[in-house]
């Protein structure tokens, strides 16, 4: 049998830290040997339409991969744009702090952008450069939703552009996706917190109304919480993401799936090939919705 990965998928896969369990080969293409339940799993996240192919993407039937020992040992690291000169802080039109103003809930995409990027409702306003509000495709069907700008996104104001950001673009590009395309970028918090602290709870609850009009105009098919942050607010629990992860929850009746911060990732390799599992369960998920 043959694993229905391109060259492309596969290399995404090892950047990700995640191993195909292959017997040892002779030559490129010599995969056949590759149980079919992997193949489904490896397979249908790419495109795969059959409900059969969607079921193997669900965690118990990833076991075709296990984390790489290393898993950066064959790829040289790509090189990032030089980082853009900070940008003066955007206070389009400035509202007194603690205030977020009115009707939110109705207002359209550009409306929205030019609220948050001259929000002063926490004290983060006074630390940041700019605002991230986030980026993509704003038809997409997938949403990730991470938890704060951090150093580089302050500066670039673009979500995930720093290191975890690579990762991210890496995890998007195996299941055939990218930032540009059929997926939408957006933090909880739109404003750094300094040092890369962890978010406050009164700083989550002032930007939580951003996020929700974020979703609300998006109507993703489908939603990827990476991180404690970005799980614990949208769910409204305080329940560990371990406890979270292989099931469908429900973010404003839309689905939504549970896994690891690819910050966290970069510390954790083993834990990559659950956060594959998670993105398969994404995929299968939305196509089930599809079907
Ligand atoms: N981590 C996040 O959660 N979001 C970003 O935008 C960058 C790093």
């Amino acid at each position: 049998m043959t694993l229905d990965l391109d060259a492309r998928q596969r290399a995404m896969l090892a950047e990700m830290g995640v191993r195909l369990f292959e017997p040892l080969r002779t030559h490129d293409e010599s995969v056949d040997d590759v149980p079919a339940p992997a193949r489904a799993a490896a397979a249908a996240p790419a495109g795969a339409s059959s409900p059969a192919s969607a079921q193997g993407l669900v965690p118990g039937g990833a076991s075709c991969v296990e984390p790489a020992s290393t898993p950066h040992a064959t790829r040289a690291p790509a090189q990032r744009p030089a980082p853009v000169p900070p940008l003066p802080p955007v206070h389009a039109t400035p509202l007194p702090l603690g205030e977020r103003p009115a009707g939110i809930d109705a207002m359209d995409w550009d409306a929205l952008a030019d609220t948050v990027a001259a929000c002063q409702a926490c004290g983060l306003c006074r630390t940041r450069r700019q605002t991230v509000f986030g980026t993509g495709d704003r038809q997409a069907d997938w949403l990730i939703v991470g938890e704060a700008p951090g150093e580089q996104e302050d500066l670039q104001g673009e979500p995930f552009v720093g290191a975890a950001g690579k990762l991210l673009d890496n995890m998007l590009r195996a299941i055939g996706k990218s930032r540009e395309s059929q997926v939408y970028i957006a933090n909880v918090l739109k404003c750094r917190p300094p040092g890369n602290r962890n978010p406050e709870p009164a700083e989550v609850a002032q930007c939580e109304p951003y996020l929700r009009r974020q979703v609300a105009l998006l109507q993703p098919k489908i939603i990827l919480a990476m991180g404690r942050f970005a799980v614990q607010s949208l769910l409204g629990t305080t329940e560990p993401i371990g406890k979270l992860r292989g099931q469908v929850h429900d973010y404003q009746g839309l689905p939504l799936i549970v896994t690891y911060h690819p910050a966290y990732l970069l510390r954790n390799l083993p834990d990559k090939a659950k956060a594959w599992e998670d993105l398969c369960l994404a995929a299968a998920t939305l196509e089930r919705a599809e079907a």
